[in-house]
């Protein structure tokens, strides 16, 4: 989903609540002016800090690179959300993903509001020393808006451990003798943060289908529920004694993390195809995750050669990146990148159930024919905050008596994120009015958002 198509949804979600009962709640609301400020305030971005770094090349060239922090509101609390190195960052991306940061923790009921930073660098052309540079000079450059009761940058995409564990050096040396430990969440174990970030994304996003499928689907109220139409492909799914076929999109922390996740459910998953940006590996009985999930630690990337998949002792054909989307499956996990689903492909999709590990991978039209075909669409908003989850964790840290184990971590994390699904999918199933699911979860997070404004003030 676009920017606009994101602010459209909150615009759409706003007018549904305007006609329901939660509109009682508020008083001097007789005329909906509570709604259609709260539409304008969630629809509207803080602030957009545009700047330049400039960074010198190892062949002793200098780079002007654009670099982006995006404040799209802190209603819920502090601004917050990952800072990305990519060569499709733009101003409209990051402010996109600040604004899903917005609507994903108040869904998640965190004490965050939303924010996104990026870097239009592609961090694979980067040798360490340029990737170390690029990491300190977004600091320099940021550090006004930046800071433990401001804004709290965390890894995303192209960004990890090692990128804030420099970054937080370099906050440290800027401002002496001010707090820092808390300026950044997803720094190493070693340097403040906890051990377990890297999976918790990838295990979350799993744990939001299988949750669904193995432990709420089972145990609901088929008399209470009202049925959406994805209730048939779902039931055949959850009765079927065959292996569920699930088909990954990106092989990185999330991709590889839920695949791994799938085939510990033994017998029940198998996983038919995996994909990077330069191949698809398709096996229609089952690729060796664990096999792949060990090269790719060794090298990066999945195999993309014969000779390289006969290296990792895997067998499967060799296909077209986007080969995964289409691919005879049942469950389809995107944890790439944007726009993967549009209406170019979508009717050739097969899955019966799709997952968001990534964010914003469906587009609008394409979300709106899935749903009203029966096909599920778990969102990003409710699949994807494993890491922000943990961030929590590592936010809290310190105080907590000790530090939390990658157990207690992986352990808090999946209570959390059950108890939003269950009261997502309690809604989903059990109440008439909304469209998709997607829909749904905003409903939640800005009826939470517009609460915390006019009840409380924020
Ligand atoms: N980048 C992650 C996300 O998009 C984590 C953000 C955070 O922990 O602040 O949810």
């Amino acid at each position: 989903m676009s920017r606009d198509e994101t602010r459209k949804l909150i615009k759409d979600v706003v007018d549904t609540l305007k006609k329901e009962s939660f509109r009682d709640e508020f008083t001097g609301n007789e005329k909906g002016e509570v709604f259609d400020s709260a539409a304008e305030i969630i629809k509207t971005t803080d602030k957009i800090i545009k700047s330049y770094i400039r960074v010198s090349r190892d062949n002793g060239t200098i780079e002007r690179i654009p670099a982006y922090r995006v404040q799209h509101n802190n209603i819920s609390g502090f601004y917050k959300g990952g800072i990305r190195f990519s060569s499709a960052v733009n101003e409209e991306e990051v402010e996109n993903l600040a604004i899903l940061m917005t609507i994903k923790n108040a869904l998640h009921e965190l004490p965050f509001g939303g924010a996104k930073g990026g870097v239009y660098v592609d961090p694979k052309n980067l040798s360490s020393r340029e990737l170390n540079l690029v990491s300190k000079k977004y600091v320099q450059r940021l550090k006004p808006d930046l800071g433990p009761t401001n804004d709290i940058p965390a890894p995303d995409l192209g960004t990890n451990e090692k990128v804030i564990d420099w970054m937080v050096g370099e906050y440290k040396t800027i401002t002496p003798g001010e707090s820092y430990v808390n300026a950044f969440t997803g720094k190493s174990a070693v340097n403040g943060g906890v051990d377990g970030r890297r999976e918790a994304t990838g295990i979350g996003a799993f744990l939001s289908y299988y949750y669904l499928m193995d432990k709420w689907f089972k145990q609901a109220d088929k008399a209470k529920a009202t049925r959406p139409k994805s209730w048939k492909n779902l039931e055949t799914l959850a009765q079927s004694d065959q292996p569920t076929k699930v088909a990954v999109q990106g092989f990185g922390n999330v991709g590889s993390i839920a695949a791994k996740e799938a085939i510990k459910c033994e017998d029940e998953h198998i996983v038919v195809a995996v994909s990077d940006e330069d191949v698809t590996l398709h096996n229609e009985k089952g690729l060796d995750i664990e096999r792949l999930f060990s090269y790719s630690e060794q090298h990066r990337r999945l195999p993309h050669s014969e000779e390289e998949l006969m290296e990792a002792n895997v067998q499967a054909y060799i296909e077209s990146p986007s080969a995964v989307l289409t691919s005879e499956c049942d469950l389809l996990i995107l944890a790439a990148v944007e726009d993967q689903i549009t209406e170019e492909n979508m009717k050739d999709v097969s899955a019966k159930i799709l997952l968001e590990g990534a964010n914003a991978p469906i587009t609008k039209k394409a979300d709106e024919y899935f749903e009203s075909n029966g096909i599920m669409v778990i969102p990003d908003i409710l699949a994807n905050a494993g890491g922000v989850h943990v961030s929590y964790l590592e936010w809290m840290q310190s105080n907590v008596p000790k530090p939390y184990t990658k157990e207690d971590v992986i352990t808090e994390m999946s209570e959390k994120m059950t108890d939003v699904c269950r009261r997502v999918y309690d809604h989903y199933f059990y109440s008439e009015n909304y469209e998709t699911s997607r829909m749904l979860c905003y409903k939640l997070a800005v009826m939470r958002l517009i609460t915390l404004l006019y009840k409380h003030g924020k």
